[in-house]
């Protein structure tokens, strides 16, 4: 196609707009006509990555193939995309800034005074383009953190000023605002999104296309004035009407011609309108399987809040699509649980999740969970924490050590169960020791994962400190736990299964990471499927 072309996606008026979602469409639009698309998130905080940001703050950290901890928006582009998103594709105002400060002090500047603008803006200009430049992308497009108007949004919004001015027609920006209703005026108001725009319009950008969040739809009325306002053309006024869901926003922006406009506006042939098949009938699969009884499935953890565990809930949503059921996830507080509440909080539960966490807050209650879930045959499914308190909770009921611990919460446990190995240390690629990205992993057939996956050789994401304590495997063996996926280059065991029950698998890595809607996760669709037919069977009992 020529040179990489670059579409800027910025947002005004109040954050969780869905910048991500608008952003995720776009690509979807564009790669749909063919063209290869990325996707980056550009953060104006000054943590050098999500990776040490609390849940409550930021909701979950997503991690990337290559072991980055990352932006959960980058998840969003992966599930739409069914592309992988690497440490590149996620850019913070501390990385700019250590990156700058890193070459100040090797002398690269040789003697200047370095300055937010030229330095730091060049440098924000670099990572904008280096995707294009390396991988030769159609598209790239890059989503600004963080509402306009902020003042650590700033340097970001000169260097679109710039990259725009340099690159003409080879960039664009979408601007997402939000249009309030006042119900006691009965009336949409769009003066919000004008003020939004002006603070745009003061740093040097004229934004191409806006996209304005509403509740109601909005008139030509509407969209006309907010055109003339804002020097947008008027087929450039897009609304983002809320959607039973996100899956739906890419039909809805097609259906307004977004990808057309952006085509036109960059000089691009438009062509046939795509079809986009395989969404649209995972769409009507979805309408469907929303229409059925939900099927109830225990979230238990330590972070209630949404975003906390975005993934997960996404994995095991689709998943429920794929099983023609709707999935209903129910979050259960571990802080809250005891061995006297557990039968109500986990009362007409078809499956149980462990969900994954640090520290031993909330660590007792997934005991009892697990306790309950295991002995009443619930399918269970636990991720990471979760795969680890599987194997501790087994370890303390079944094998008889009572005292067995992880490393982690019990620095002195006599039965360490879950322990830091010292031939992880060999395999760590990145800071401390975590054990973060895509690692391989060989899995024995005639396992309950083998059955999910189909095929024996995987690779699967981590984030951990801690391994299962290869000390045990033979007693957990003989006991009826089974490690049956293994590490081939360090023999660490990356998941454990209770073969006998009906479905009782945990996973030390996180396999909601690779869901996607039009692939979604093995593991995850198995686990509802399991939870489907046992719950069903309990029924007819
Ligand atoms: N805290 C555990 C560890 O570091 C589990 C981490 C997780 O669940 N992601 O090993």
């Amino acid at each position: 196609m020529g040179e990489t072309k670059y579409i800027f996606v910025t947002g005004g008026v109040a954050s969780s707009l869905g910048k991500g979602i608008i952003a995720s469409s776009i690509g979807k639009l564009l790669q749909a006509r063919g063209y290869k698309v990325t996707i980056q998130k550009f953060d104006p905080y000054i943590n050098i990555d999500p990776g040490t940001l609390n849940p409550y703050e930021h909701g979950e950290c997503y991690v990337t193939v290559d072991g980055h901890e990352a932006d959960l928006d980058l998840g969003h582009y992966e599930r739409f995309l069914g592309i992988q998103t690497t440490k590149a594709n996620n850019i913070t105002t501390g990385r700019i800034y250590k990156s700058v400060i890193d070459k100040e002090r090797r002398g690269d500047y040789l003697g200047k005074t370095i300055q937010v603008i030229p330095h730091i803006t060049d440098e924000i200009k670099r990572n904008v383009k280096l995707l294009g430049n390396k991988y030769k992308f159609d598209f790239v497009i890059t989503e600004i953190g963080g509402t306009v108007g902020d003042i650590e949004s700033l340097p970001y919004l000169e260097s679109i000023r710039q990259l725009k001015w340099e690159l003409g027609r080879d960039a664009l920006c979408v601007h997402l605002t939000y249009v309030p209703y006042l119900t006691a005026a009965g009336e949409l108001k769009t003066k919000p999104t004008q003020h939004s725009v002006k603070e745009l319009q003061s740093a040097g950008i004229q934004p191409d296309i806006l996209v304005l969040r509403t509740e109601h739809e909005l008139s030509s009325n509407v969209r006309k004035k907010v055109a003339l306002f804002c020097n947008v053309d008027e087929n450039a006024v897009v609304q983002s009407i809320d959607a039973p869901t996100i899956y739906e926003v890419p039909i809805l922006m097609q259906a307004q011609k977004l990808d057309e406009t952006i085509l036109k506006k960059m000089g691009l042939p438009v062509g046939d309108t795509p079809g986009l098949g395989p969404w649209r009938a995972f769409l009507e699969r979805r309408h469907k399987a929303e229409n059925t009884e939900p099927l109830h499935i225990a979230l238990v953890g330590k972070y209630d809040l949404q975003d906390a565990y975005k993934s997960i809930r996404e994995a095991l949503s689709q998943a429920g699509t794929y099983n023609d059921r709707k999935v209903s996830v129910d979050f259960v507080n571990s802080e809250k649980l005891t061995e006297e509440n557990v039968a109500e909080a986990l009362k007409g539960m078809a499956g149980v999740l462990i969900g994954p966490g640090f520290g031993e807050r909330g660590v007792a209650g997934k005991f009892v969970a697990i306790k309950y879930a295991r002995t009443h045959d619930i399918p269970t499914f636990g991720i990471c924490l979760g795969m680890q308190c599987i194997a501790i909770e087994f370890a303390r009921n079944v094998l008889g050590y009572t005292d067995a611990d992880s490393r982690e919460m019990n620095e002195k446990t006599p039965h360490n169960v879950i322990d830091i190995m010292e031939e992880q240390k060999s395999i760590t690629n990145m800071g401390g020791t975590m054990r973060l990205g895509a690692y391989e992993c060989i899995l024995q057939k005639g396992s309950k994962a083998y059955e999910a996956y189909g095929t024996e050789h995987i690779q699967e994401r981590h984030r951990h400190r801690y391994e299962f304590n290869n000390q045990y495997k033979t007693e957990y063996e003989a006991a009826g736990m089974k490690c049956v996926g293994i590490n081939p280059e360090s023999d660490l065991v990356e998941i454990v299964e209770i073969p006998k029950l009906k479905w009782f698998v945990g996973t030390q890595f996180h396999p909601e990471y690779s869901s996607t809607v039009l692939n979604p996760h093995p593991l995850f669709v198995a686990f509802i499927k399991a939870s489907i037919e046992s719950f069903e069977e309990k029924a007819k009992k």
